[in-house]
């Protein structure tokens, strides 16, 4: 064997259950796992790699089902302002400085702090995906499931428009969108670490026979369907405008049969429970973001009520301005404390659902579940350790109940992770990266990110964003 594993607390997260494993041991070949097991039966003096999982969990990679890396410096640019001003008066003034390169560099920020957090599954959704893909997530070795975004909206310059103002919509830009969309499915066939979906970046940013024909292809290619759905106010005018009073997304959505099991629908915040129904009876998979929506919208996702339904459910990040950081431990404790909340029910999304939600659930959402999500004999070898030696996990205990388990979930901040692998290769060992410079990166991002704030500053004043006015009164 390459690399094993052993003495550690394994959790498959096999049939819906942690699967937990008392001494148990990992055993990879190549990029797949060949054993899953208890230590004891398992010959690994001949490992090229051994890992002493002493006082450690041992995991499958978590997966981040819904992310955008590009706006990663500008982290902390629009926090605690209204919805309506987050993106024309608060990150808008900002994004507008930042150069090509300023996009790969964030990358590279964003999907560093996922792997350092455990996350080995990336669903980045952009424009001109195929450059992050091989600049960032090919080039450390993560795994990344890939959506170009389609927008046929015609406007250049969106913040002019009064929200009642119909989107123009340019169908020669969806279709060169839909060929750049097509060309990384051909440009990465032969990836192991690569997949790709289509990218309709939200129903009233495309038309329906784009739409449409995106579903012909998206069914004819065995893909999936990414888009944004139901996000709030400013869709639902659109919507109401283009196809009549009391229209909404998923309305429209079954209406136009694009409703289906090759939808995964990311946020839905503004759907009811009827349509909710509708969406789970479809097999409309959903992604929510939690600590994203609840910062910059002040809303919970309908994550917890999508799972009551029966629904397939995935977590993710979003961006980095909004919820801050693309680690799922604070994901995973963020959306079980405002779903607690909100139902008024502390049993609610307890911690072996959380785990759950971020491996198998995430996997099956994209369409992985063959490949990853679980510790099984034949997947892929998509695997982190979690240092339980440590002061805030202390005292750890097995008897008679298992305390680590909510401990993970509710104590953690994601620096445990000590290893992370992905097919097969060592990407983090004992707590640094195996071939990334992590300094160098961290120095590059602050000189550049001091230099983006400074060419934006006459720009950022003066969209007089409440957080300008929060800084004239000397608060921030
Ligand atoms: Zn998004």
């Amino acid at each position: 064997m390459d690399v094993v594993i052993n003495n550690a607390w394994v959790l498959t997260l096999k049939n819906n259950r942690l699967g937990i494993i008392k001494e148990g041991a990992v055993g990879i070949e190549g990029d797949t796992i060949t054993y899953v097991g208890s230590s004891k039966d398992l010959n690994y003096k001949q490992a090229d790699i051994l890992i002493d999982g002493t006082k450690h969990v041992v995991m499958p990679g978590m997966v981040n089902s819904h992310i955008h890396t590009s706006m990663q410096l500008l982290r902390g640019g629009a926090q605690d302002l209204p919805e309506i001003e987050w993106m024309n008066k608060g990150i808008g003034p900002l994004a507008k400085h930042l150069t090509k390169d300023d996009i790969i560099l964030g990358s590279k920020l964003g999907v560093l702090e996922g792997i350092r957090t455990g996350t080995t599954t990336f669903s980045e959704y952009t424009k001109n995906v195929e450059e992050l893909v091989e600049k960032v997530y090919l080039n450390y070795g993560a795994r990344v499931v890939a959506t170009e975004t389609i927008n046929e909206v015609a406007q250049k310059d969106r913040s002019k428009l009064k929200p009642t103002d119909l989107y123009e919509l340019d169908v020669a830009k969806g279709d060169l969108a839909l060929r750049r969309n097509e060309d990384i499915f051909t440009k990465f066939k032969k990836s192991d670490l690569v997949s790709c979906l289509y990218g309709p970046q939200a129903l009233d940013m495309v038309s329906i026979d784009t739409l449409s024909e995106i579903k012909r292809r998206a069914i004819e290619n065995n893909s999936r369907i990414h888009m944004h759905v139901a996000q709030g106010e400013r869709e639902r005018i659109q919507i109401e405008g283009r196809f009549g009073k009391g229209s909404s997304t998923v309305k429209i959505l079954k209406e136009k049969d694009l409703l289906g099991d090759y939808l995964i629908a990311v946020h839905c915040h503004d759907t009811n429970e009827t349509e909710r129904e509708l969406m789970v009876n479809e097999n409309v998979k959903m992604i929510g973001c939690p600590s994203s929506i609840s910062m910059i919208d002040g809303i919970i996702p309908p994550i917890f009520h999508y799972a009551q339904l029966g629904g397939d459910v995935g977590i993710g990040t979003d961006q980095a301005p909004g919820p801050g950081n693309h680690n799922l431990f604070r994901e995973m404790r963020t959306i079980s404390l405002l779903t607690k909340t909100m139902m008024k029910d502390p049993t609610v999304f307890p911690a072996w659902e959380m785990l759950q939600l971020v491996t198998s659930q995430g996997a099956k959402v994209l369409g992985l579940e063959n490949k990853i999500g679980t510790l099984e004999v034949g997947k892929k070898a998509d695997i982190i350790t979690f240092n339980l030696n440590q002061l805030l996990l202390t005292p750890v205990v097995s008897q008679p109940f298992h305390n680590f388990i909510p401990n993970i979930v509710y104590s953690a901040t994601g620096t445990e992770i000590d290893n992370v692998i992905i097919n097969g290769d060592l990407i983090f060992h004992n707590g640094s990266f195996v071939k990334v410079d992590e300094q160098k990166l961290i120095d590059e991002a602050n000189a550049r990110g001091e230099d983006i704030y400074n060419n934006a500053k006459e720009d950022w004043i003066s969209a007089d964003s409440k957080m300008v006015k929060d800084v004239k009164k000397g608060l921030l």
